[in-house]
């Protein structure tokens, strides 16, 4: 077999040069155009034969071809390589009249027949594509966004920034980021953006303390920033998106001061009933003791019938004083609290026990379950325990009564139910029963306040939980209320429910 011809070293590198995948264009100093490689040919749709000899400038758009002899004739002048990149981002006009971006690089080459330039030409038009979209983005979101480059200046805003800030459609362009931060945290704003930029990630500005931004006529108002780094050929920026908070403070602000209003009024109300509850106690012992005195000294003097309406004002005051004590306790679930700590519901329950007493002789239990250590107030916990194992106790049918106290969980929280196997509640009383002086039965049939569960709802909210009950008449209720579990490795677990 006949060796294929060798290549002369010139069409060696004719095959280099058509290899490479930028378009290349070497042009004479009189600017004629002495080499072009495959990829000129297709980028700019030109045969090879049309453009060997002719004045580069048949590549350059109508709009520009004027001036490029002149630059042209400034780069043979001062032949420096230069290389792509910023600022050299062109136009150039193809074979059927159409543009495209594209980005130049520039190498001087000194030959035997005088100087040369070659052209690397790269076609920029998918970058200009998604940079376009990625601006009008920008542009069209509806946040404020500013983007910088390394040096701090403002290489994108879009309108609502510019809005934001107090400046007209492109004046924040060029400008330095500083120009947006207040004076006070101005001088020390290079400095974070230079950290920044070293370790760029996503995150929140300032995040834990107050940030402010300056608009053009010098005020100053909250805001949130998060920051992006975008990396690009040209090297990395930063994308901030800022969000006005003024509006936000205002109504947390507008919040707050009602709430003041709110537990100042609630304040007064507490102190009222307090003072109320408190005067009314010392004439009530009075009545009392005066009518406790009558009976004593003078029950044979007086008939039966006076001695039963002294009995009965005895018993008035009574309930009168068991009234007053009841309010008392209502009005200090607020003014009387304790700040919440780690408490075992089952010391708790052993207290609400003993303070009941059960009777001796009865037939009547209350008995608990494991229960867990929740945060709360001990005695108002205890207060809440003691209400309703005894309205389970009170409460009670025929046969003998049996209370039982079950925690179980929900999620974070835990769900205590106080069991009765008494009367039980008609559908239409659950929700009433828990609003003050609501009773379903006269104080003859079962004695009472009516107060004991607005207390326990009272404590219960105050605990930031809520109460409930599932009840069916005659056939026993259970009240259940949730609070919150204390995450530790001395939580103990109940055990699981049937
Ligand atoms: P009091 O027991 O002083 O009347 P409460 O506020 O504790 O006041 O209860 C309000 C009403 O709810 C009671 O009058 C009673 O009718 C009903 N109630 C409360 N607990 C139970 C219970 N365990 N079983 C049946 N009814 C109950």
């Amino acid at each position: 077999m006949e060796p294929p011809p060798l290549l002369n070293a010139v069409e060696h590198l004719k095959t280099i040069i058509d290899a490479t995948p930028t378009a290349l264009v070497m042009v004479d100093n009189r600017g004629l155009i002495q080499l072009v490689n495959a990829q000129t040919e297709s980028l700019f749709g030109y045969p090879r034969s049309q453009l060997l000899g002719e004045p580069v400038e048949v590549l350059v758009p109508h709009r520009f071809r004027h001036r490029h002899p002149q630059q042209r004739a400034g780069f043979f002048n001062n032949p420096e390589a230069r290389p792509m990149g910023e600022g050299r981002d062109l136009y150039g006009r193809r074979h059927d009249g159409s543009e495209i971006p594209i980005e130049i690089g520039l190498n001087p080459i000194q030959t035997d027949e005088g100087l040369f330039v070659l052209s690397a030409i790269v076609d920029i038009s998918e970058r200009k594509r998604l940079e376009s979209r990625f601006r009008s983005t920008v542009e069209s979101a509806p946040t404020a966004m500013i983007m910088i480059d390394r040096s701090g200046t403002i290489v994108l805003a879009n309108r609502e920034s510019a809005n934001l800030f107090g400046y007209a459609g492109d004046e924040l362009l060029g400008q330095t980021i500083e120009r947006l931060v207040p004076p006070h945290s101005a001088a020390a704003h290079p400095e974070l953006r230079t950290q920044y930029f070293a370790q760029a990630s996503a995150r929140r500005m300032g995040e834990g303390r107050d940030l402010t931004a300056l608009r053009k006529d010098g005020s100053e108002f909250p805001v949130e920033i998060g920051l992006n780094p975008v990396a690009t050929d040209e090297g990395t920026f930063v994308l901030a998106a800022i969000v006005d908070l003024s509006e936000r403070r205002r109504t947390i602000e507008q919040l707050q001061q009602a709430k003041r209003a709110l537990e100042l009024s609630n304040i007064e109300l507490q102190q009222f009933a307090y003072v109320a509850s408190h005067d009314l106690q010392t004439p009530l012992r009075a009545i009392s003791g005066y009518a406790q005195c009558l009976q004593a000294d003078f029950r044979d003097q007086l008939g039966e019938t006076a001695n039963l309406y002294i009995q009965r004002t005895v018993d008035a005051t009574e309930r009168m004083r068991r009234l007053i004590n009841d309010l008392l306790s209502l009005s200090r679930v607020d003014s009387r609290a304790k700040p919440f700590v780690a408490v075992d519901l089952n010391d708790v329950f052993e207290q609400a026990l003993t303070m009941l007493a059960l009777e001796p002789g009865t037939q009547d239990t209350v008995k608990a379950g494991t229960l867990p250590c929740v945060k709360g107030d001990q005695s108002q916990l205890m207060q809440l325990l003691m209400n309703l194992i005894g309205n389970g106790l009170k409460y009670k049918s025929d046969a003998p009564a049996r209370v039982e106290v079950r925690a179980r969980r929900n999620n974070r929280d835990w769900i205590i139910d106080v069991s009765d196997n008494g009367i039980g509640i008609a559908p239409q009383h659950q929700e009433q029963i828990f609003d003050i002086f609501k009773r379903l039965h006269t104080k003859s049939e079962y004695p009472g306040t009516g107060i004991g569960l607005a207390l326990c709802r009272r404590i219960v909210h105050r605990h930031g939980g809520n109460i409930w009950v599932a009840s069916e008449p005659r056939r026993g209720s259970r009240f259940s209320f949730n609070l919150q579990g204390i995450e530790d490795s001395n939580t103990q677990e109940p055990p699981d429910e049937p």
